[in-house]
Order: structure tokens, then sequence, then C-alpha cells
């Protein structure tokens, strides 16, 4: 999988020369269980072919068919059923070939060939897949489990288990009441010692998002333990009897909460940007004015949809982007260079400003604002920075 660290190197590489070609490729398995495993790496290895012959065509790149080849073979071995979703980066006239593994997405087997990498499907992987922790809690065990892509790792576990007063129902109703409150007791302390941990192991930044299973009858008991600084990462909980629950199952109903809480997050971005956009505050829509907002360091968050591509131009030599397509720099004058999408040259910068990238479906109220929004930091006092431009 990529760290942060290799997806900033991804981005700051860009060709030097005309020669240099910078290859993406990303491959995308179908579901395991559908037929469509097999065509998807006989569609990857398509496309390969493909642009391998272009190039040769227009005798171009030696270097380039080097690794297109590879990827070929790369293809190739994709057969299997356990194959999975994968990217690589490759110019071979710079020495550069990288392979990651891939958490499933829905985007689909792609092959790009270009000056940068092509960076968008994997530019928000971080924020779509945080460090997800849930806690499975009952009357008497907790444990914690680590779910990451699809590694789940188990990070603790413990049992308080109740006394025989806790658990019997009371010597033949001896003091029933007296029985039934040092059990609610005993359950109380298990909960705080769960929620202890959770605080502790937050603080310490084990965790970014958090699920909780438990019982629907203990989730009220459980909750009001949970620390405000727990809460804050706390996304939702689901029902679960923990003897029959398999750390599978679990993991499958914390993603699921993760999505619809990822949707609706990213639902409350876009009215966010826009109702903000609309009041000259911190939002931006359209690609001109988030192009603007990107130069002036104003950006916290691009939200763009999946398929976003737009024409552009960048200056060749202070790399500003404009969505006029002028032959000539507004900003020094010098000449421009075509971007069949603006993307190639956005999602690096983002990814190098340490800016949020996020990727929606089509969305009825982003495309009204030209399908591209931002949300911002703060917002320059434009009116001084155009007159210190001009002077
Ligand atoms: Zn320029």
């Amino acid at each position: 999988m990529i760290s942060r660290e290799e997806l900033r190197q991804l981005a700051s590489f860009e060709c030097q020369y005309s020669n240099e070609l910078a290859i993406s490729f990303y491959f995308q398995p179908g579901t395991p269980q559908d037929k469509s495993h097999r065509e998807e790496a006989i569609l990857a290895k398509d496309m390969v072919r493909k642009t391998l012959q272009e190039l040769q065509l227009n005798g171009r790149n030696r270097d380039a068919t080097e690794d297109l080849e590879r990827i070929l073979h790369l293809a190739e071995r994709l057969h299997g059923n356990q194959a999975r979703a994968k990217a690589v980066f490759a110019c071979s006239g710079r020495g550069l070939w990288r392979e990651f593994d891939l958490p499933p997405a829905p985007s689909p087997t792609q092959l790009f060939v270009n000056r940068r990498f092509h960076l968008k499907p994997l530019a928000p992987i971080f924020s779509e897949h945080p460090r997800l922790w849930v806690a499975l809690i009952d009357r008497q065990t907790a444990r914690f489990l680590e779910v990451q892509f699809d590694q789940i790792q188990e990070q603790n576990a413990f049992t308080n288990p109740l006394s025989r007063h806790g658990r019997s129902d009371g010597y033949a109703g001896y003091d029933a009441g007296h029985t039934q409150r040092h059990s609610e007791d005993e359950v109380r302390r298990h909960f705080r010692s769960a929620a202890e941990f959770l605080k502790s192991a937050a603080e310490k930044k084990q965790f970014e998002a958090l699920v909780v299973g438990c019982h629907d009858l203990n989730w009220p008991d459980f909750a009001v333990q949970l620390h405000p600084y727990v809460q804050k990462r706390l996304l939702g909980h689901f029902s679960a009897d923990l003897g029959s629950l398999t750390d599978e199952m679990a993991k499958k109903q914390a993603e699921k909460i993760l999505r619809e809480s990822l949707h609706q997050h990213h639902q409350e971005l876009i009215s966010e940007a826009v109702a903000e956009a609309k009041g000259n505050r911190r939002g931006v829509t359209g690609l001109r004015r988030v192009l603007r907002a990107m130069e002036l360091g104003e950006v916290e968050c691009v939200i763009m949809t999946r398929e976003y591509s737009a024409r552009a131009v960048e200056c060749t030599n202070c790399r500003h982007l404009d969505s006029h397509l002028v032959h000539y720099c507004p900003v020094c004058g010098r000449a421009t260079r075509a971007l069949d999408d603006v993307c190639e040259a956005l999602v690096p910068a983002v990814v190098k400003g340490n800016i949020g990238l996020v990727l929606v479906p089509p969305d009825d109220i982003l495309d009204r604002v030209g399908n591209i929004a931002a949300l911002l930091r703060f917002r320059a006092d434009r009116n001084k920075n155009e007159l210190l431009a001009a002077s």
C-alpha cells in the first residue's frame, strides 16, 4: 500500500525532456464472484498493447516502450482470482518504477501516458481510508480491531468476568435487587475501562475513526462513558451479538458505516462550499475561481466529480494554470502549454500542498456550478493582493 510520502514523491515528479514519458497504469479487477475478472486482465493487456503500438508508430521513446512491455507482463500475471487492484507508475528514462496494491475503488482499469503521473484516483485514498478501529463490546468482554484496507489486526482484548454474585440471579431470591445492582456496577466498570482504553488510544492517535459493535441494549450505557475526544471520532455503531460475530463480519459492518458517513460528509462539504461561495465567504465554485484560490494559497479542500475533466493551459515558466486557453501567460508573459485535462497539473498541486481532495459521484448541486468547487481556509484580501501584484 502507498504511503503519504510516496504519494507526495509521485506528485513532485515531472518529465524534464520531451523524450521522457510518465506512465500511470491502474488495474481494477472485477469482483471475484463474477466472470469479468478474467476479462479485466484481457482488457488491461489490450489497452497497453494499443498504447504501445501508438507510441511505436510515432517513433517515440524507447524507454516508454520498455515500461509498457513491463506493464504488459504484469497484466498477464493478473489473471488469478486473487488479483487485487494495482497502480503502477513508471518512467524508465529516470529509472523510476513503483508498484502499489490498492483498495478496491470505483475507478476502472486505465492507462495514462503524460508528462506527470495521473494521481486523481489515488489522491483521496487517505481521507477515504482513515485509520479505522472497531470496538466490539459486550457486558464482559471488549475487543479492539484495526481495519486498514483489507487487513484486520486485533489491537487489544480484555474480559472483566462478572462475579458469581453478578452472574447469578440471587440465592433463591435472596436480595435479588442487591445482586442486580452489584451486577450493573460491574458492567459499568467494564464499560468504563473499555472507554478509558479508547481515550488513551485516541490521544496516542492510534485511530482516526471509530465504529462500535455492541448489543443495542448495552449501547446507551456504553456510549455515555465515551470521552468527548473519542466521540468526535465515532462514526456510528452497529448492533451485534459478539458470540457469533466474526472479525470479517465486523469489518464489513464498520466499512458500511464508514462509507455512509463519508457520503454524508461529502454532501455537507458540497453544500457548504456552494453556500459559502454564494456569500463570498469561505468557498468558491467553478474552475476559474478554484484555480485562482489555489494560487492565492486559500484552498483547504477541492471537491470535484470523479469524471471531472476540463481543458486548460499551464505556463511553461511560472506554472500558472488558466482555464482560458491563452497562448501566453497572463502573469509572466511566457508561452503556455495546453493541458487536455487540468487535473494533470491540479491534482499534483493539491497533493504537494497538503490540500484535501474529495471526489464525488455526479451531483446536481455541484453540476450547477461547473462540477468543481473548493472550501477555503481563509479568503485573502483580494483587492490588496491585486494592487500588490499590479505594483
Ligand atoms: Zn507564467
